[in-house]
């Protein structure tokens, strides 16, 4: 079964799956498990790899620039600025910097990591030069609220993607900001969608619902529950981080499973959706 995609403002589509990089890098007898794993998620089909500047000051992006060498084409790179590069020449000289660790001259979607104390409209020049320059084809942003993208809107930039927290127990974005950002054309990235493979793995209602699903590898498991879960919606896409072989073959195995209406009502019932508006939380 062909992987169900998400469309792009641009036109560009992609598997709804992608992979992060958080903490990859940072171990030298992982190292070579972590660059196979992202070299057959991009064999098996995936295509987003999302890393930043931040993440082990720079040894993920070195690392995916490892595991990308000769199939570039093939993927879709994501990057992050940090708030503190994020003026007009600091986006530019961050961008120049990750391009060289990353061993590629363009990036396919270059993200503010979050807000910071630089004015969103500089930050917004420095994305579209980048982009005039052909060096960056997209620029998004991450870890904007309902009111902070309001006000990207009103500088009249092109966002075309918001990577947020979202996972069974970060449930408070499904009351405005998933709806909101669909409407406007900005792609919800969700990141942590396995709970950073904390307790949420080990729950109880997902293990329930893992023993009635199979995939065709077998069994189902909890990791594979709480990602067909996020990505039940369609409009999301969610990018795991998976370190090992066996973690990035169950993950793409979890595009295959289809929730029902009552594994869907004992989640809400153990992950209450949100009744109201909570500011969105981040990692
Ligand atoms: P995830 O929810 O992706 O969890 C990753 C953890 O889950 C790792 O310990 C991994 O172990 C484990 N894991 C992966 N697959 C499985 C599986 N099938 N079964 C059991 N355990 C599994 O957390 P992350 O915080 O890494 O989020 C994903 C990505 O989102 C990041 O890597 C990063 O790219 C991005 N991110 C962005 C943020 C932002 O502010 N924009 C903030 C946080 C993350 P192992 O490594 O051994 O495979």
């Amino acid at each position: 079964m062909p992987m169900r995609k998400i469309t792009l403002r641009n036109g560009t589509e992609l598997p709804v799956l992608g992979m992060g990089t958080w903490n990859v890098g940072d171990c030298t007898e992982r190292r070579a498990e972590e660059i196979a794993s992202l070299r057959a998620g991009i064999e098996a089909g995936l295509r987003v790899i999302d890393t930043a500047e931040m993440y082990g000051g720079g040894r993920s992006e070195t690392l995916v620039g490892e595991a990308i060498d000769g199939v570039r084409e093939e993927v879709f790179l994501v990057t992050k600025v940090l708030p503190s590069n994020a003026s007009f020449e600091g986006v530019r000289r961050a961008c120049r910097n990750s391009l060289q660790r990353l061993g590629t001259d363009w990036l396919d979607l270059y993200l503010l990591h979050w807000r910071g104390g630089v004015p969103l409209a500089e930050t917004v020049r420095g994305m579209e030069s980048l982009r005039a320059d052909g060096v960056i084809r997209d620029w998004g942003v991450s870890n904007f609220d309902v009111d902070d993208m309001e006000e990207l809107e009103e500088l009249g930039g092109f966002c075309a993607a918001n990577q947020i927290l979202y996972n069974l127990e970060y449930r408070g974005v499904e009351f405005d900001l998933l709806d909101r950002d669909r409407v406007a054309g900005v792609v919800n990235m969700a990141y942590s969608p396995l709970g950073q493979g904390g307790e949420l793995l080990h729950h109880p209602v997902l293990d329930g619902i893992a023993a009635r699903h199979e995939t065709s590898a077998g069994a189902a498991t909890a990791a594979q529950i709480a990602l067909a879960w996020v990505l039940r919606r369609g409009d999301v896409l969610a990018i795991p981080k998976a370190g090992t072989m066996s973690h990035l073959r169950e993950n793409l195995l979890a595009t295959e499973l289809e929730l029902t209406e009552s594994d869907l009502a004992a989640l809400d019932g153990a992950f209450p959706p949100p009744r109201r508006k909570t500011r969105l939380a981040m990692i």
